[in-house]
């Protein structure tokens, strides 16, 4: 889940990171009101959870209320990257000398979290990564130390940042990994942190990642989750604990087991099909689940074929069959299903759905390559 700008800047702000003063708008009126209250220059600022807003026209400054509403509403009927613009920062305006890039991610192939800074700050990680790796500082944190004092020096003399700003500089990284660990996110970033030309070290951009599979510890962060910009397929999915991803093929995949749901996506590309979505319906195969996820996989209009692959283990498989059949009876499709079933009582759940005139397959194998005829309309029996 990715918090707003403004509610990133907000947790860092708690664990002394300086952000500028600002607050967030829903119409140009309000925005003017909030200028008003600043007083000085403003920066109107599209809250889009997507990088590049500057380069959209989605950052403007204005030298009064009147100018902060006009551009207000400018933003305001923006789209951003697809993405409606709802609601927009009016901060403060920094008068900036310098950029910095600060942020901490979690280094898969090192097994912890790393801190990177960059003098080139203000342009995406990925760009400077890209055409200047040597402009990029990083420093391994240990998860059971956290970050050490040292290890923020030797990021700011990495990244040549003047002595005078160190110190504040090591409260700031050191609230930043604070930010990341207690929240537990993949991505604290801030982009620009900048030096003001009165001196001052200044949050200028936030941005957080937070771990779905935590969010349960926090559901304060929880709260904040912004609908509007998540696939409506997603969120019903979530309501009925399934895990679903859409993806952009045409076979759409029911599977009980994130492992299996992983190797029936690598099977179905394997013999050139492409899978509509990623889809764990967890384990056992209830009708209720089953019919669940099948009205989510019905509505994405490019699906031509759905794939069963589903283990039968403690749910016996005749069961199963059952259950499939109750939710295509309640769903009413004639989309054309595939069906792999395995596991305890695995052939009479085939009989059962053979005698319904449903395909099955007894390997994966199988199944991947029926799913893809039927997909490609040379399916023959
Ligand atoms: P992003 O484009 O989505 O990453 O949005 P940012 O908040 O990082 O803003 C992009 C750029 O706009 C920054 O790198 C700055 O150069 C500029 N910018 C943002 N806020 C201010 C501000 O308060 N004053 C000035 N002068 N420039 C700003
Ligand atoms: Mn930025």
């Amino acid at each position: 889940m990715k918090l707003h700008e403004y509610q990133s800047k907000r947790f860092f702000a708690k664990y002394g990171i300086p952000i500028p003063k600002g607050r967030v708008a829903a119409n140009a009126e309000e925005a003017k009101h909030i200028a008003q209250e600043l007083g000085d220059r403003v920066v109107i600022k599209a809250q889009v959870l997507v990088g590049g807003r500057g380069k959209a026209g989605g950052i403007r400054l204005a030298k009064s209320p009147e100018e902060a509403e006009e551009l207000a509403a400018q933003i305001l009927s923006m789209k951003i990257k697809e993405l409606p613009v709802r609601k927009v920062l009016i901060d403060e305006a920094a008068s900036i000398d310098k950029e910095i890039y600060l942020g901490i991610t979690n280094d898969r192939s090192a097994r912890k979290p790393v801190m990177m800074a960059s003098s080139a700050g203000g342009v995406e990680i990925e760009d400077v990564a890209r055409d200047a790796p040597e402009k990029i500082v990083k420093v391994y944190i240990d998860p059971l130390l956290g970050l050490r004092d040292y290890q923020a020096r030797d990021i700011a003399a990495g990244i040549d940042l003047p002595r005078d700003h160190w110190r504040i500089f090591g409260q700031i990284a050191n609230g930043l990994w604070q930010a990341y660990r207690e929240s537990d996110a993949t991505l604290a970033e801030i982009n620009p942190l900048v030096i003001t030309s009165e001196d001052q070290l200044l949050a200028v951009d936030g941005k957080m990642v937070l771990d779905d599979n935590a969010l349960f510890r926090h559901p304060d962060l929880a709260e904040m989750r912004d609908l509007d910009v998540e696939d409506p397929s997603e969120i019903e999915a979530r309501k009925y604990g399934l895990v679903f991803i859409k993806l952009d093929g045409d076979i759409g995949c029911m599977v009980n087991g994130a492992g299996l749901a992983m190797t029936t996506m690598d099977i179905i590309k394997l013999f050139g099909g492409s899978p509509a979505n990623f889809l764990d319906i967890g384990g056992g195969a209830s009708a209720e689940k089953v019919t669940a996820a099948l009205r989510i996989i019905l509505t994405d209009p490019n699906v031509k074929t759905v794939l069963f692959n589903i283990f039968g283990g403690i749910t016996r498989g005749d069961e199963v069959a059952r259950g499939i059949l109750a939710a295509m009876n309640e769903v009413q499709t004639r989309m054309p299903m595939v069906i792999r079933l395995v596991g305890t009582n695995a052939e009479e759940g085939r009989q059962i759905l053979s005698d319904a005139d449903m395909i099955t397959a007894e390997t994966l194998t199988d199944a991947a390559k029926k799913a893809i005829a039927v997909t490609k309309g040379d399916y023959v029996q």
